[in-house]
C-alpha cells in the first residue's frame, strides 16, 4: 500500500505484513486511524485503517492464545 506524505510529498509502501500488523494493533486499541512515520521527513502521518485493511490479508477475528 502506497503511503503519500502530505509534508514533503514523498511517497513510499507499507508491506502486507505491516498492515496486517497495523490494523490488528488499532482493532485492539478501537483506533480508526494508524500513525505511521514518514521515512523522508520523520513527521507523524495519519492513514484511515478502513483503508489500510482493503490492502492487508485478511486476518481472521479469532483470538490468539499468549
Ligand atoms: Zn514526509
Amino acid at each position: 500500500m502506497n503511503v503519500h506524505c502530505p509534508y514533503c510529498r514523498h511517497s513510499f509502501s507499507l508491506t502486507r505484513e505491516y498492515l496486517a500488523y497495523a490494523v490488528e494493533q488499532a482493532d485492539e486499541k478501537k483506533q480508526k486511524y494508524h500513525a505511521v512515520e514518514c521515512i523522508n521527513c520523520r513527521k507523524t502521518i495519519k492513514v484511515s485503517i478502513k483503508q489500510m485493511r482493503r490492502f492487508a490479508p485478511a486476518v481472521e477475528q479469532a483470538e490468539e492464545a499468549e
